[in-house]
């Protein structure tokens, strides 16, 4: 099942959650944004709305994803999240164009074996992503609950309001989540920021991240510390 939502320059958005078998979830909640009155769209309607607009329904379960859950099924105490990148799939992207116009999308297929109807914060407007046109856009990947606990990119965009830099703000939204815990957390998150004047931010809680920057047709890996 798979999740996605998107937000423009002028704060309409669109989400889907618990898609299934269509292929790109964020082109879906692009249309939820752009030709229905609703923001999210759920389940067996997301995916009859889908149809409807053109796209096709897919098997889109890779044969080594079957694989390894038939593994896993075998022995659930390997439940455990591991941190790093094969178990977060996750793309969220921010751009800011010529013109001063944000947008911000994620997509995502969610946490490995999560619960059958788990739902995280990737298709949510304001834990996923957010974008305030005045000053800039947020986005997250990582354990969805974490995130959404403490409305993480709505949280950055505000900070960037009252001054905060986005490398700074990102720094704040992860401190939110690690005050609650003690030192050794086994979860990653993840925030990069995006605002009006070009500067950027990204912070996580663990290692093992990376995120691309383009700019003025340059374009850099950089990893999250
Ligand atoms: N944020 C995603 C979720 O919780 C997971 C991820 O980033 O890998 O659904």
């Amino acid at each position: 099942t798979l999740d996605a939502c998107i937000m423009d320059h002028l704060g309409n958005a669109g989400s889907v959650v618990y898609l299934k078998n269509i292929k790109h979830p964020i082109s879906v909640a692009r249309k939820v944004m752009e030709e229905s009155k609703h923001v999210m769209l759920a389940g067996r309607g997301a995916q009859e709305f889908a149809l409807k607009n053109g796209f096709k329904k897919e098997n889109i379960l890779h044969q080594q994803s079957k694989k390894d859950w038939k593994n896993w099924n075998k022995n659930k105490k390997q439940l455990k999240s591991l941190i790093n990148e094969d178990n977060h799939d996750t793309i969220t992207m921010l751009t800011l164009d010529s013109k001063g116009h944000f947008a911000g999308g994620s997509s995502t297929s969610g946490l490995r074996y999560k619960l059958h109807g788990r739902v995280g914060d990737s298709p949510i407007i304001g834990s996923g992503i957010f974008v305030d046109n005045s000053i800039g856009a947020a986005g997250a990947t990582g354990e969805g609950e974490e995130i959404m606990k403490t409305v993480g990119s709505f949280l950055i965009v505000e900070l960037l309001k009252q001054g905060y830099h986005p490398q700074k703000a990102c720094e704040e939204a992860i401190k939110r989540i690690t005050m609650k815990h003690d030192d050794t957390i086994d979860f990653q998150a993840a925030y990069i920021a995006l605002r009006i004047d070009g500067e950027t931010g990204a912070a996580a809680i663990n290692n093992g991240f990376s995120y691309i920057l383009s700019k003025n047709a340059k374009t850099s890996i950089n990893a999250i510390k």
